[in-house]
C-alpha cells in the first residue's frame, strides 16, 4: 500500500461554468488555469503521481504544453493513473478530497463530484469521500477569489 497527497489552489475568472471534479457547476465562474482549471481533479492526479513517486503534475502536465491548453483534466486525471499503473503497477484503493470554498455552495453537487471522482478512479462510491467547508472568511479562498483543494489517495 501507498498513499499520496495532493494539494492544488486556483483563483476564479469570470465566466461560467465552473469545472469541480469533471462536474459543470453553471453558477459560479470558471477556475483559472492553462487546462480547463479544475484544482479537484489537478490535487487527486497530484496524490496518484505522489503515491507512485513519479513526479508531479507539472512535470508530465506542464502548463505551457499547448496539448493541455483547456484540456478536460480527467484526461490529466487518466494519464497520472496510467502512470502509476505502467511505472508501479499500482491502482487506487479509496480516496479522500477537501474542497475548500467559500463560493459557491458545493451541497448540492457534492454526490455527482463524488459519482464522477469514483468513475474516473474506477472505484466503488464507498471508497470515495468529497468533503467540502469554507475558510471561515479567512484568506484569498475566504475573499472568494480561489478555490483550494486537499487530496490523499491510497494506492496498492
Ligand atoms: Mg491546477
Amino acid at each position: 500500500m501507498r498513499i499520496g497527497i495532493g494539494y492544488d489552489i486556483h483563483r476564479f475568472g469570470h465566466e461560467p461554468p465552473l469545472v469541480l471534479g469533471g462536474v459543470e457547476i453553471p453558477d459560479a465562474p470558471r477556475l483559472e488555469g492553462h487546462s480547463d482549471g479544475d484544482a479537484l481533479l489537478h490535487a487527486v492526479a497530484d496524490a496518484v503521481l505522489g503515491a507512485a513517486a513519479v513526479g508531479d503534475i507539472g512535470v508530465h502536465f506542464p502548463d505551457d504544453d499547448p496539448r493541455w491548453k483547456d484540456a478536460d483534466s480527467a484526461l490529466i486525471l487518466s494519464g497520472a493513473l496510467r502512470l502509476a499503473r505502467e511505472q508501479r503497477r499500482l491502482r487506487p484503493v479509496n480516496a479522500d478530497v477537501n474542497v475548500v470554498a467559500e463560493r459557491p455552495r458545493l451541497a448540492e453537487y457534492r454526490d455527482a463530484i463524488r459519482a464522477r471522482l469514483a468513475g474516473l478512479l474506477e472505484l466503488p462510491l464507498e471508497a470515495v469521500g468529497v468533503k467540502a467547508r469554507t475558510a471561515e472568511g479567512l484568506g484569498p479562498v475566504g475573499r472568494g477569489e480561489a478555490i483550494e483543494v486537499h487530496a490523499a489517495v491510497l494506492m496498492e
